[in-house]
């Protein structure tokens, strides 16, 4: 048959069809993969690889039991028999200095031609024990009498039903030797600097390594593109960003002097920094786009106030949006108090009202009467309409979506916006992840505020932790306890809410099978309640209804409640002033910045503070970064420890969850505990791309 198929040049976006032996049917096989073009199967990345080039003896092969790689010579001319009805065996024998064996093939007929007695072949499978001999049944094999050398390495693909290892590997072959790369996504003078191979080199070793060596480097290859294609997207963000406009702002410095008046303490320097460079992007007539962080407690919402403040004595309106009724709730009152005195009006908006109140709040902001709105996701429904809003700022941001934030900056026109975390983000990896947004980092406490002590405890000290619990609660404090799962088995470790799940991955922490051992909120808050008859324990987890989880949490603030026994839900920015102690359990479950997260909820008010993380055996490692904890307060401290004893796979498996929501930070090849190196370089490569062709 004339290969007709070969006469026109194969390219990356060829369809695979042009592929010998892929037609119609296996095409669509391919599509399921999402392999449609011959790019889309160059880029079908192997899952592993067998190692064939790692020869064991047949003896040592035996031993281990394990499928091995060996070179044998074929002892005899192979026989067939046919044993049952419609069973064919194929057998021969085949030896190594260190044994013999016997070979057998399993209604592989035509094998029965292929070897001879004399032939040496390398073997790959699993060598068991049938009767008295070893044997080795249906094995891989390739014949050592070839010209060149046999490759040490297999793929093995992630397969679909009807297509095998075996078809996908050929087909791949196929596309290797016939396809003319002259595709290369990544600048040579980039690449040159960044010491990578080429595409094409890359996407050949990709699929048939020679050595490990080799493969490292197509993998680097590959995860540079990916992360210089991600770091492509942030600066195109950036870029815009810069020049859109925003209706300038400014204010007066008697108006200042008021703002700073009547607010009930003193600015910390790096508050005063921070706003600075808020109006600074205020008055400039571009629109800010700015993320400020800080540790918990720093104080950020008074710069978010005073961002409120510069629009609303400009005359125009702004909204601040709360990811809880309680958050929004405590925005509320205090923020209503600061702008009565400064003659500003404050409406509440949040799906939780009087339907008279909400008509009133309702025609407040379109007719334009007030001046600044605190509110949940109420906000951007539909039906609120503002009469003139000019800035958004979003307070706990990795609590909303992207959607979300946007729906509220839609709000308006050239908008203004500002965003609040509470992750305290290492710079290094702020100027990367972050790079289309400022950032500013409130990156001190206001003063007196006292150290939370910190232990690191286990069982033994259970009856202790309990005792101490009761005298805190009796002595009119608050406890909080925190538990990594809610109820039934491990699985039920809240995903979404802490991704607890994926920490214990990048601990290394062996694995453990979902275990009872976890503590449960459900059960632990059951118990508490049984023990300790006197006083009030409540449950929170997050698959409680909206409302009741306010409920309970209400009750805690207000002090019904003493001890609160909850999965991570709980709010970054509630203020209980009276809770002085935090009690982790099974503490090695949880990032070091997320534990940090967690003891700033405590140590608010006046009294002395305590944080416990309980964890019985923690590894070498987690016990290294509970101590570190024990030993630092400083968030961002912590963030940069974080990022030396593990890399900075924490952030984006915990409290990074704002991180990885904010650019999408899945990838494919690359680990960003791994490679965080390379995203460095990629940054940089991407910046430079920039700067050269004058964008
Ligand atoms: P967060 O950064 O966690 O949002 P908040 O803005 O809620 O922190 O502030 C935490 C507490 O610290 C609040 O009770 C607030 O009134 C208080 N606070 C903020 N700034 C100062 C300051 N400069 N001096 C004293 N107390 C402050
Ligand atoms: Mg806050």
């Amino acid at each position: 048959m004339p290969d007709v198929k070969r006469e026109k040049r194969i390219t990356v976006s060829s369809p695979i069809t042009v592929i010998a032996g892929v037609g119609e049917k296996r095409a669509e096989l391919f599509g399921n993969l999402g392999v449609y073009t011959v790019g889309d199967l160059l880029r079908y990345f192997p899952r592993a690889y067998q190692n064939r080039g790692d020869i064991t003896s047949l003896c040592e092969a035996a031993m281990s039991g394990e499928v091995s790689s060996m070179i044998l010579t074929v002892g005899c001319e192979p026989k067939s028999v046919t044993v049952k009805r419609r069973m064919n065996l194929t057998k021969f024998t085949a030896f190594d200095e260190s044994g013999k064996c016997e070979v057998v093939f399993f209604n592989q007929p035509y094998v029965k031609q292929l070897f001879h007695q004399g032939e040496v072949y390398r073997f790959y499978g699993k060598v068991g024990r049938s009767k008295n001999m070893w044997s080795l049944s249906s094995p891989d094999f390739e014949s050592m009498a070839t010209s060149r050398a046999l490759p040490d390495f297999y793929a093995i693909y992630p397969l679909t039903a009807g297509l095998s290892q075996k078809i996908i590997r050929n087909t791949v072959a196929l596309a290797l030797a016939s396809v003319d790369i002259e595709y290369e996504p990544i600048p040579e003078y980039i690449r040159k600097e960044n010491s990578l191979i080429s595409f094409a080199q890359a996407v050949q070793i990709i699929h048939s390594p020679q050595n490990l060596k080799h493969l490292g480097e197509a993998r680097r290859y590959f995860v540079f593109e990916e992360l210089f294609n991600f770091a492509l997207k942030i600066a195109k963000n950036a870029q815009k960003r810069v020049g859109v406009p925003g209706i300038p702002l400014s204010l007066s410095d008697s108006d200042k002097r008021s703002f700073l008046k009547a607010l009930p303490f003193t600015l910390t320097e790096a508050q005063s920094r921070v706003i600075k460079e808020i109006y600074s992007d205020m008055a400039s007539g571009n629109a800010m786009n700015r993320l400020v962080s800080g540790d918990v407690g720093s104080g950020k919402t008074v710069c978010a106030a005073a961002a409120l403040y510069l629009a609303a004595k400009n005359g125009h309106q702004s909204a601040f949006m709360a990811p809880t009724e309680i958050l929004a709730l405590q925005h509320y009152r205090d923020l209503s108090e600061l702008f009565d005195n400064l003659g500003l009006k404050c409406t509440l908006l949040v799906g939780n009202m009087t339907r008279a109140a909400r008509t009133k709040a309702l025609a407040d902001i379109s007719s334009g009467e007030t001046d600044i709105v605190i509110g949940t996701h109420a906000l951007i429904s539909d039906n609120v309409k503002f009469s003139d809003l000019v800035l958004a700022v979003t307070d706990e941001q990795h609590r909303f979506g992207v959607g979300q934030r946007e729906l509220l900056a839609a709000k308006g026109k050239d908008m203004h916006v500002l965003v609040m975390s509470a992750t305290p983000i290492p710079r290094t990896l702020a100027m990367s992840i972050y790079g289309d947004l400022d950032h500013s980092a409130v990156d001190m406490l206001p003063p007196g505020r006292q150290k939370v002590s910190t232990f690191l405890v286990d069982e033994g000290y259970r009856e202790r932790l309990k005792g101490f619990m009761h005298k805190q609660a009796l002595e009119g404090h608050q406890v909080y306890v925190v538990c990594p799962s809610i109820e039934g088995s491990a699985s039920d470790i809240e995903d979404g809410e802490t991704s607890t799940s994926g920490l214990v991955d990048f601990f290394g922490n062996k694995l453990e099978a979902p275990s009872s051992r976890l503590k449960n909120a459900t059960e632990y808050a059951e118990k508490l309640s049984a023990e300790f008859s006197d006083i009030e324990i409540g449950c929170l987890h997050g698959r409680m209804p909206p409302a009741e989880k306010d409920a309970v949490m209400s009750d805690f603030v207000s002090g019904k409640i003493k001890i609160l026994v909850s999965t991570t839900v709980i709010e970054v920015g509630v203020n209980v002033p009276t809770a002085t102690l935090m009690v982790i359990e099974n503490a090695e479950r949880f990032g070091l910045s997320q534990l940090h997260q967690l003891r700033g909820r405590v140590g608010r008010g006046k009294d002395k503070s305590w944080c416990i993380f309980v964890s019985d055996n923690p590894g070498e490692q987690s016990k290294k970064r509970l101590d570190s904890l024990c030993a630092t307060t400083d968030g961002y401290r912590i963030a940069e420890a974080d990022l030396a004893i593990r890399g900075p796979g924490d952030f984006f498996s915990s409290s990074g969850r704002d991180l990885r929501q904010h650019g999408a930070l899945e990838f494919r090849m690359a680990d960003l505990c791994d490679d965080i190196e390379l995203l460095y370089k990629a940054f940089d490569a991407a910046k430079k791309l920039f700067e050269k062709e004058g964008l």
